[in-house]
């Protein structure tokens, strides 16, 4: 091991000790070098599925074929999103496409995950993602890219600058989103059976437009998959 190394490792520990790793989900403090951020009480609860009752399949109408969220947007799954998305807990995003794995063994889910082709993230606009640092749908779709061995295409780009959609109506979420997003690789969706990624599923406004613009540019069939459901 270099010098340098060694003092990274170093520095990383201490920092540890100062900001200990928290659980994403109910904020306890975790050892030091914890591998993912989920106490050991909260990961049992989630396997037993008591953390909250799960909602697998919503088929929605329109350019959405269907929508799987494997949590209700709730509780402690509301707080780990919040965590993932808001404070900088990027690494959260191996532990909850581990949970998104873990319980869709449907077989609606199945033969939806057997026919698709590519997974593609919801974009955030690039002036948000700049501040955040980073697109919290595009880490899930990673990680699930690499569970599920699906390629993953960040083809999505928001031409639109949108408000933030939490302060606004249904109605107002639609008009808000309408065509703000184009397909930027055409090639990498073109005919293909899509898996459109995000963290939430909330009036599904956001997913039908990404849906539609997958459409246009050529997409086949397009469904959403996303960690929680409102
Ligand atoms: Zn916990």
């Amino acid at each position: 091991m270099g010098n340098a190394k060694k003092w990274a490792g170093t520095i990383d520990r201490i920092l540890q000790l100062i900001y200990p790793p928290r659980c994403g989900f109910c904020d306890a403090v975790m050892p030091c070098g914890a591998e993912f951020l989920i106490c050991e009480e909260c990961a049992e609860r989630a396997e037993a599925g008591k953390l909250d009752s799960q909602d697998l399949v919503q088929p929605v109408e329109s350019e959405l074929f269907r929508v799987f969220s494997a949590f209700p947007y709730s509780g402690a799954y509301r707080d780990a999103v919040a965590r993932f998305k808001f404070e900088g807990r990027k690494g959260m995003a191996a532990e909850l496409g581990q949970m998104m794995r873990r319980v869709t063994d449907s077989y609606v889910f199945r033969e939806a995950m057997k026919d698709c082709e590519v997974f593609v993230p919801v974009p955030l606009h690039k002036g948000r993602q700049r501040l955040r640092g980073y697109n919290q749908a595009l880490l899930l779709a990673d990680v699930l890219g690499e569970l599920y061995n699906k390629p993953v295409a960040d083809c999505l780009k928001r031409v639109k600058r949108t408000s933030p959609m939490a302060k606004l109506s249904p109605e107002g979420r639609a008009k808000n989103i309408k065509d703000a997003f184009k397909v930027t690789q055409p090639e990498a969706v073109a005919a293909k059976s899509v898996m459109l990624i995000d963290d939430i599923f909330t009036t599904g406004a956001t997913a039908r437009e990404c849906a539609a613009a997958l459409k246009k540019g050529g997409a086949g069939r397009v469904c959403a998959f996303t960690f929680a459901r409102a």
